[in-house]
């Protein structure tokens, strides 16, 4: 090994999952796109089909390349096991299509991401899945709801797009008492700022697209956690065919390298920028962990290393014509639906998060329409808060 146990996220980052010596000796990852992987001999063939010996089959199944992809993300997260698919959502869809069947509970929250919140209010009821969606920081109603009988807890944090924070380790205690399989969305946070395994969640996945890789280039999801659990979600995976391919997972790869340095850099920016707009007097509310002013801050100090690049805040007077105009003043951000990239992304979440809801639902929710979601990236601060305060000087 080239690092010991005890070795820091960055040297994960970059050397993580990498231990192999790959074909010719080259240094980095090689792109597997062969789709088989041919044997001579019968028996070897059937041994690494049986998983009795390692090794790869077949394309839908495993891939060299998506498999350092899984290990790196693994090793960040702290975890028995990895498996991958070819978006957040694939991973996410598979994760609660692998546990849940008719007549099942499971306990979630109001502020999951868009697509995660239509599984739970059209696609699993379909399905004659019970789903109890309460109120994301009502730790109490959570705790009330598990003890009525839970297959599945589902909790993400921080939480898209108002960043509201939950108590990992004090939900996953109750999921267990519940005898309820623990999943955290770590997508926000990343590996780099939180560990939910760590908090006692018995699986944790992420939306790839975003921080892991970082560059808004490439899509992809990765869930891991308990070997057992893993591999029903790998064995569900492999049959619904929602696969990471090969050259996704090399950007991905690539991306990753950079991922401690690049977050370290956004929870440096995001608080420096959270703490400007929180005096600026043409803001009304900034919601960001790291302020002393967050509900959350508290259970965040607990269990983030650093609190992130993503906030959002409303304006002054509230109308979405004020976010409209800010908006189009706004010079050094990307107007658009993603976001944990390094450059800075900012939307609203009618367009982003929430495109999914109607504008009633999203008032159900308690997302103000002015809201403005911005994802903090990798440049300089200094010109961030000058870009910032030019566009609201200009509304
Ligand atoms: C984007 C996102 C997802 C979905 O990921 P895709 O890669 O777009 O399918 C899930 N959870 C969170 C928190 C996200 O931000």
């Amino acid at each position: 090994m080239r690092y010991g146990k005890d070795a820091g996220r960055g040297t994960l980052s970059v050397w993580g999952g990498e231990e192999h010596v790959f074909a010719e000796n080259t240094t980095q990852v090689p792109v597997y796109l062969g789709v088989a992987h041919a044997y001579e001999d019968v028996d070897e063939w059937k041994d690494v089909a049986l998983g009795k010996k390692a090794g790869h089959i077949y394309g839908r199944n495993t891939n060299p390349t998506v498999h350092v992809f899984e290990e790196k993300v693994r090793l960040l997260e702290g975890a028995e096991a990895a498996t991958s698919a070819a978006t957040g959502m694939g991973i996410i869809s598979g994760v609660l299509c692998t546990f849940l069947a008719p007549g099942d509970r499971v306990v979630s929250v109001k502020d999951t991401y868009g697509g995660t919140s239509v599984m739970f209010r059209e696609f699993l009821p379909r399905q004659g899945v019970v789903c109890s969606l309460r109120d994301t920081t009502d730790h109490e109603a959570i705790e009330k709801e598990l003890s009525r009988g839970c297959k599945l807890l589902y909790l993400e944090t921080p939480t898209n797009p108002t960043i509201k924070i939950i108590d990992i380790a004090r939900l996953a205690k109750a999921g267990h008492e519940a005898g309820a399989v623990v999943v955290v969305d770590n997508t926000f946070a990343t590996p780099i700022n939180q560990n939910p395994i760590e908090l006692g969640a018995d699986l944790v996945l992420h939306s790839a697209t975003k921080f892991l890789g970082g560059h808004a280039d490439v899509l992809g999801g990765v869930v891991c956690g308990k070997k057992d659990l893993v591999k029903k979600i790998y064995h569900y995976r492999e049959i619904n065919g929602a696969s990471l391919a090969p050259m996704s997972a090399y950007l991905l790869l690539r991306g990753m390298k950079t991922l401690s340095l690049r977050v370290e850099r956004q929870n440096e920016n995001a608080m420096a920028i959270a703490r400007f707009l929180e005096a600026h007097p043409g803001i009304d509310r900034v919601f960001y962990p790291g302020l002393e002013s967050h509900k959350g801050h508290d259970i965040a100090i607990r269990q983030m290393r650093g609190f992130g690049g993503m906030m959002s805040f409303t304006l002054k007077g509230n109308s979405f014509e004020t976010v409209r105009k800010f908006l189009s003043k706004l010079r050094l951000a990307h107007k658009a639906a993603n976001l944990g990239a390094v450059e800075t992304i900012a939307g609203v979440p009618a367009t982003t998060s929430h495109v999914e809801c109607t504008a009633d639902e999203r008032k159900v929710l308690g997302i103000p329409e002015s809201l403005v979601r911005y994802s903090v990236g990798i440049e300089d601060t200094k010109d961030l808060i000058q870009d910032l305060t030019q566009a609201l000087d200009g509304i």
